[in-house]
């Protein structure tokens, strides 16, 4: 089967799926779906050879009904204007699933990390950042980067370092990036919050007694096997969330090969063995399997792809056994495969909603550096002695003492706190109205990610309509 359209041009044809469930105008409709701007520039770096090489820098802005916009950069080798454009699409509508005040963006460098030292890709982006800067794609109430594919908090924090020393007397300067170190004005939690949020929302759509029999399963993750493609920013917490939450994560797959073994595999082992040998291949208490994609077709109850889009396609969706695909990634499954995997009768939980919790949680520490206070700076200490007077009451009133461990679940909430609880209340909302919205029409006719996008159309034609654009 040829699956010859583009990665947008997929994007567009979930939005024209979902958008014949409302009855908005059409003009609308193309206004929500267009991308309303997008860039392309190229600049020189000298490489530490003193050769000089020509780089390519993208950045698009899909949605400008909200500002700021919002999204990742990406590093890598399959960056082109088309990817980015979907990935900024995504954006859009999954701020909308998850009730954030942003349009969707995205930006990306043509490259492979590997092939550059830590000063030749700090000049890069460095020199990106100065490019978004010249070109008004950047600023706390422009458009906000975070790290995505092959970036991460050095990455964030030379955004920050280049735009503050072009803006020194912005008070809000710092609110032009998230995913920033703790100590640059980063947010706990930011740095797992993808794959924690995976997590969550794995934990909800497995709640359901009548969904998880419509799939021959059990209710609850407890047991469930899992196979994760990519164990980087999402698939390496999500990994480690879920073995807490007592599945069993079997199978890692990474770029240079996969492991496996049926009794579950030790995630912070294998992470620092990672470390030490910079990659996954042979580690010692599982079997190696040279082709990673051989591991994604072995028996599993979830398949957690969470490293590139197009991974999940018309070729091997027939051999995937999993009963459950997870999108941790960005559009891993093509539109064939999908169709494949359904006509099955695996559950599939889309994209747009699943990999949420990153822009969450980025809402949080962007809201954080706005009001330029920490969450729970102010309540803390108050709750935590309006609770120990609660338990001094309880404990005179009825004679019983509260062992230490009893106490020490009774604090006032932290930033930790307030972050996970926040990020948990998004992703069981935002998967309740879109199980509401397969009711509403039907489950076997809306499936998750048509009703993803049936609920994000209608938030962002809401804004278009509240600006008074389109009475
Ligand atoms: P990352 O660069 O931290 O990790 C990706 C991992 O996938 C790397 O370890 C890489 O070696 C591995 N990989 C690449 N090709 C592979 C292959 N063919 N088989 C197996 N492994 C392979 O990236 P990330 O931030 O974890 O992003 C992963 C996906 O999640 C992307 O689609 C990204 O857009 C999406 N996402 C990321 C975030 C975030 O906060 N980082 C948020 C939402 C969505």
């Amino acid at each position: 089967m040829a699956e010859n359209i583009s990665f947008f041009q997929r994007i567009n044809e979930y939005f024209d799926k979902a958008a014949k469930f409302t009855d908005y105008p059409q003009g609308l409709l193309e206004q929500i779906k267009i991308c309303n701007s997008s860039c392309h520039f190229t600049f020189p770096i000298k490489r530490d050879d003193g050769t000089i090489q020509t780089i390519h820098g993208w950045r698009a802005e899909h949605s400008h009904h909200k500002l700021p916009t919002k999204g990742g950069i990406r590093y890598s080798m399959l960056v082109n204007e088309d990817e980015i454009m979907a990935l900024a699409a995504l954006m859009t509508y999954k701020c909308a699933l998850v009730d954030l005040p942003y349009g969707g963006a995205k930006g990306g460098i043509k490259l492979n990390r590997k092939d550059y030292s830590e000063s030749e890709l700090e000049r890069i982006t460095r020199r990106y950042t100065y490019e978004l800067i010249q070109k008004n794609y950047i600023g706390p109430g422009i458009d906000v980067p975070a790290p995505d594919y092959g970036t991460g908090e050095n990455e964030m924090s030379w955004i920050l370092d280049t735009y503050l020393s072009m803006s020194p007397d912005k008070l809000d300067a710092i609110a032009c990036v998230t995913g920033k170190p703790i100590e640059q004005n980063g947010i706990k939690g930011r740095k797992e919050a993808t794959g924690r949020g995976v997590v969550f929302g794995l934990e909800e759509a497995c709640s359901f007694e009548d969904d998880m029999k419509q799939v021959g399963l059990q209710p609850g993750l407890r047991g469930k096997t899992v196979v994760i493609q990519g164990f980087g920013k999402v698939g390496y917490p999500a990994s480690k969330y879920l073995n807490e939450a007592e599945a069993k994560v079997i199978g890692i797959a990474e770029a240079d090969g996969a492991i496996y073994s049926p009794k579950g595999l030790d995630i912070e082992s294998i992470s620092a063995y990672r470390d030490e040998t910079g990659s996954i291949r042979n580690f010692p208490d599982a079997t190696f399997i040279e082709n990673p994609n051989d591991i994604l077709e072995m028996e599993c109850d979830i398949l957690v792809p969470a490293a590139l889009e197009n991974q999940i396609t018309a070729e091997n969706a027939p051999r995937i056994k999993a009963r459950i695909i997870a999108e941790a990634a960005n559009g891993p499954t093509t539109t064939k495969a999908h169709e494949i995997l359904k006509k099955r009768g695996a559950m599939i939980i889309p994209d747009t909603f699943l990999n949420a919790g990153g822009v969450t949680v980025s809402y949080f520490e962007w809201l954080r550096n706005l009001s330029h206070v920490g969450f729970g700076r102010l309540g803390r200490r108050y709750e935590e002695s309006a609770y120990n007077a609660m338990v001094h009451f309880i404990e005179q009133a009825t004679g019983y003492q509260f062992s230490d461990d009893e106490r020490q679940t009774v604090h006032g909430a932290d930033e930790t706190d307030l972050v996970n609880s926040g990020l948990q209340d998004t992703m069981i909302n935002a998967y309740q109205e879109i199980r509401e919205t397969r009711f509403k029409y039907g489950r076997d006719i809306v499936d998750s990610r048509t009703a993803a996008y049936i609920n994000a159309i209608h938030t962002i034609a809401q804004s278009y309509m509240q600006l008074g654009i389109f009475p």
